[in-house]
């Protein structure tokens, strides 16, 4: 069904869990390292592999981060919890359980705040616990790259037991239309919390931040809430978007049509953003969840906490208004510069001596329109803050005009070296020659005849085309506004 059809006659809850991977040296229960693209099977041990006799080490460093990122999103940090046995049975899982947090997390009861539409959209946490991660299966053969239908698995242990945080929101209702816009605005900002935090590289695409989408539908009016579904392992923040919309204009189309929404797991796909069916959950899985008998309790000391709380960072959303008071920009320009990921960019590049207004400008204009022309992330141009500051620096001066300036921004991302080098190679500088800039304005007044006795007869609207012809004579390079007031000055009307 159409979004906007389903909209109208359905309202969304969404819920979402995010998966971060802590970027700790070593993993969770042992000294193997968590680096990321070893060879397989080469960072385990007996303890991670679960071999007879090995023991679990809580890992110290992640039980810190935890309890910062708990801090951060205004959480309330438990004075007694403990680690609990989450016992399945799955080939990427050696021990057939997995050390988790069940009913005694870490940190409850807190929020983040997103801006949507210039709104602010208050997200309730439930929980953030800490647990381990699993291996990584690959299933070979087949044509969906699942299990089923697979020739054969391997799989690789080299990820069993890094730190993993998992982030529980409490439903979220109330977002109506703007559900696909929230939930990507909650995953941005979370990782950008998770950043400044500096607990984990939040990396989507290798897999250290992952988001499952829980999405249900009641009927306009409806007080019970539906069934949701639960898309797993989504990688993107366009896509976690995509999968919130889709699975709306799904489930809508299903209730429409007098079905139910069925209970289940549901698999992303980045080709076509729509959903399909993966496990069902109509009956719920027996976890058979235990305290831990191989680690002790954790009783983060208050004082700790305090301190831990006291040594947080500026997290992003204080920093962004600093920021937007520093360079003195409105709500809008502002929201404009954090959904282009050109915040970072824009401070260093006044941090390299840059007024404000000038670095968004270049940034937020043609450097965006050429990260887009390029289908690249603006931070991935190869131009850096200082060499844009620098383009700043030779407007200000009067050395370059902005359509100088853009050319020389071509030649950079060209890769023909530094603005200065462009400058130099390219023959780019204005006129500021004024015995050459005259020279030129003659040449165009005598070809304009007509333009020019217009001007002089008082329709100064006409000297537009004259400072056209300077421009275009001086490839650009002439001084728009100076030639403007010798043109004027020349024909006896300044
Ligand atoms: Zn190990």
């Amino acid at each position: 069904m159409p979004y906007d059809e389903a909209l109208e006659r359905f309202e969304p809850v969404l819920g979402l869990e995010t998966h971060v991977e802590l970027g700790t040296e070593s993993k969770m229960f042992c000294g193997c390292p968590t680096e990321f693209g070893a060879p397989p099977n080469t960072h385990v041990c007996p303890v991670c592999l679960a071999l007879p006799g090995s023991l679990p080490v809580a890992n110290a460093e992640a039980i810190e981060s935890t309890i910062r990122i708990g801090l951060a999103l205004n959480c309330t940090i438990a004075e007694w919890c403990r680690f609990a046995r989450k016992n399945y049975f799955y080939p990427d899982m050696p021990k057939n359980y997995q050390i988790s947090q069940y009913d005694e997390p870490l940190c409850t009861d807190g929020y983040l705040d997103v801006v949507v539409d210039g709104e602010t959209v208050r997200i309730e946490i439930e929980r953030v616990h800490l647990e381990e991660d699993t291996g990584k299966s690959t299933h070979v053969g087949g044509a969906t790259g699942r299990i089923h239908g697979a020739d054969y698995s391997i799989v690789d242990y080299n990820r069993a037991g890094i730190p993993l945080v998992e982030i529980v929101t409490k439903p979220i209702p109330g977002t109506d239309r703007l559900a696909p816009e929230v939930a990507r605005a909650y995953v941005t900002e979370l990782r950008e919390v998770m950043r400044a935090l500096g607990v984990s590289d939040v990396r989507m695409e290798e897999g250290s931040l992952r988001c499952d989408v829980n999405v249900s539908l009641m009927p306009r009016g409806a007080s019970e809430w539906g069934t949701r579904s639960e898309t797993k392992n989504v990688n993107s923040l366009r896509s976690v978007e995509r999968a919130v919309r889709g699975e709306i204009e799904r489930q809508a189309a299903i209730l429409a049509d007098g079905g139910r929404i069925v209970q289940e797991t549901r698999h992303f796909h980045e080709d076509t953003g729509r959903t399909t069916s993966g496990r069902s959950k109509e009956e719920a899985q027996d976890y058979r969840y235990f305290p831990e008998p191989d680690l002790l309790p954790m009783a983060p000391d208050r004082e700790w906490v305090a301190s831990l709380k006291a040594d947080l960072p500026e997290l992003p959303s204080v920093r962004r208004g600093r920021l937007q008071a520093e360079w003195g920009v409105s709500d809008l320009d502002m929201a404009a510069m954090h959904n282009a990921d050109a915040i970072d960019l824009v401070e260093a590049t006044v941090a390299a001596g840059a007024p404000a207004a000038d670095a968004r400008k270049w940034w937020m204009g043609e450097l965006a329109r050429r990260a887009n022309e390029a289908g690249k992330p603006l931070a991935e141009l190869p131009i850096t803050p200082a060499e844009v500051a620098r383009v700043t620096e030779l407007v200000s001066s009067g050395a370059l005009n902005d359509k100088l300036a853009r050319q020389v921004l071509e030649g950079v991302l060209a890769g023909e070296g530094s603005p200065d080098d462009v400058v130099a190679k390219r023959g780019l500088q204005v006129v500021n020659d004024e015995g050459e800039l005259l020279a030129i304005i003659d040449k165009v007044l005598a070809e304009n005849a007509d333009a020019a006795d217009k001007v002089r007869s008082g329709k100064v609207a006409a000297a537009g085309a004259l400072v056209g012809g300077v421009m275009k004579a001086s490839r650009g390079k002439a001084d728009a506004a100076r030639a403007r007031e010798l043109i004027l000055e020349k024909l006896g009307v300044s």
